[in-house]
């Protein structure tokens, strides 16, 4: 018995590409792998926004790879200007190598899960953890997800779902439409998410970037841009004329300015999450030219952000990444307009630590940031001393705590049951 679930570990890690490469000393047994961080991050004051951007697989060498490629040298992208910085560890509880659902879930709840684990307290008592989303949603900020990747894959759903696996595509899609009820939710449709059922689920729904820029704030109700049925093209592709696909779909950035159009006005302010969720897949394949496009779409998007909020002084910004991907060097920069000389050392995730970026209200704690979990603290730091709402302009959620034995069997994705 013991042995199938290790087969079942090992194919699944194999699959998923999670191999681990590096030194025995990167290499940390998962039995020792350390607790999550124990930073105490408090705050007097609250943000009335928060926007979290998440560069997922964008390690420090992606950055400044991104920045020799369009600027000359390193350290010159939009997020690097942000005034406040460090750097964070990613592991999950089961493994010092994290996967995206497992970092998503540490900062949007604060704890460590095994990887592949969405917002629900496993290992432990399998209770569901309350997310950054729903915690907003309970002080009737309103809540967004944008990715471009499925707006079910990981990322987003740590924030919206609570799922034993990443793959329970239709229960994530189910948790979103009927638990958590994202305001917004823009990224690729399909995997679970269709017109039919988001607008079944009261859900205003766009597909392509014209109807997405023709949605006209306040927003009154909430909106679902499925933007084809798979991950956004690759920015690169459609640079060099190989897919067409941003001829009518939005690119990152381009949601983001929607996004906080239709947020901006929301009686008490608003959570935003934004994945760069590309960078990734581009690292996974150790293509060196999408992955430097999709960061300097990613850094767009943060000057979107970061031009809205510099004309407030009620915004907290902060930009990280889940994890580092490929275990990118850079050999040599060979200036503007030319992609760096690199090697990768893994076609996998690494346990390699992240940046982290932080701008406005409280930004200047992102420096007591050392671990994934501790982004929770820093996004909700003072809020427990602001109101909740009454009466309340959005619904506020339901903390039900869901059991897994109590996923009803015809949500499942594939029909398959999670074996561990
Ligand atoms: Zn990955």
């Amino acid at each position: 018995m013991k042995r199938k679930v290790w087969v079942v570990i090992i194919i699944t890690l194999a699959a998923t590409g999670l191999v681990l490469k590096g030194t025995p000393s990167q290499a940390l047994d998962a039995r020792t792998v350390a607790p999550a961080s124990s930073a105490v991050i408090t705050s007097t004051v609250a943000p009335r926004n928060i926007i979290l951007f998440i560069g997922d697989g964008m390690g420090t060498e992606h950055i400044r790879a991104a920045g020799m490629y369009q600027h000359g040298s390193a350290g010159t992208l939009t997020l690097e200007s942000l005034p406040y910085t460090s750097t964070m560890t990613t592991y999950a509880a089961d493994n010092p190598v994290t996967d995206s659902a497992a970092s998503a879930t540490a900062m949007a709840t604060g704890h460590k899960v095994a990887n592949g684990v969405l917002s629900i307290a496993y290992p432990g008592d399998e209770r569901e953890l309350e997310t950054l989303l729903e915690r907003f949603h309970t002080h009737c900020k309103r809540a967004g997800l944008v990715t471009t990747t499925p707006a079910t894959n990981a990322t987003p759903a740590a924030f919206g779902a609570h799922e034993f696996s990443r793959s329970y595509y239709n229960n994530i899609a189910n948790d979103y439409l009927t638990q958590t009820r994202p305001d917004i939710l823009f990224g690729g449709g399909g995997y679970g998410l269709n017109p039919t059922n988001a607008a079944s689920a009261g859900y205003t729904v766009v597909l392509d970037r014209a109807s997405m820029q023709a949605l006209t704030p306040p927003l009154t109700g909430r909106v679902s841009g499925q933007f084809g049925v798979t991950n956004l093209p690759y920015e690169y592709d459609y640079f060099v004329g190989t897919d067409p696909g941003y001829t009518t779909l939005p690119h990152l950035s381009e949601m983001v300015t929607t996004a906080l159009t239709l947020l901006e006005n929301a009686p008490n302010g608003f959570f935003l999450m934004v994945e760069g969720g590309r960078i990734d897949h581009a690292a996974h394949a150790n293509h060196i030219t999408r992955t430097v496009f999709e960061v300097l779409e990613f850094d767009r998007a943060v000057a979107v952000a970061y031009t809205w909020a510099l004309s407030r002084t009620d915004t907290l910004l902060i930009v990280t990444a889940d994890h580092e991907t490929g275990g990118l060097r850079i050999i040599a920069n060979n200036g503007a307009g030319n992609f760096p000389t690199v090697t990768w050392t893994s076609t996998g995730h690494t346990a390699a630590a992240v940046p982290v970026y932080a701008w406005g209200v409280n930004a200047e704690l992102a420096t007591q940031v050392h671990d994934n979990t501790d982004i929770y603290q820093l996004a909700t730091a003072g809020l427990s001393a602001t109101p909740l709402c009454t009466p309340t302009p959005v619904r506020i959620v339901t903390f039900r705590g869901r059991p897994h034995f109590d996923v009803p069997t015809f949500q499942r994705s594939n029909g398959r049951t999670l074996k561990r």
